[in-house]
């Protein structure tokens, strides 16, 4: 019987760049917690700072009213969140 067969074969695992790409994406987003301008309820949401200055609508996780969320970026990259009703 002749097991011919190395068996050694490298394999350079493709998710060790995918792993980078991931982490780098996550990045952008953040978790950053709110006041509700209604109930005065903390709220934390995921805002995605890749897409710079931008103001969007998202119901308050607590009271379900619509609160206007803006975002602006900080000179230092950081992500400034402010709720509105
Ligand atoms: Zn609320």
């Amino acid at each position: 019987m002749a097991e011919s067969e190395p068996g050694n074969a490298q394999k350079v695992l493709p998710e060790i760049a995918q792993d980078r790409d991931k982490r780098l994406r996550m990045n952008y987003l953040q978790t950053i917690e709110v006041v509700c301008p209604f109930c005065w309820e903390p709220v934390v949401l995921a805002v995605d700072t890749s897409g710079g200055e931008q103001s969007y609508v998202e119901d308050c996780t607590v009271c379900c009213r619509p609160m206007n969320i803006r975002v602006e970026i900080g000179a230092n990259g950081e992500a400034n969140v402010q709720a509105e009703c």
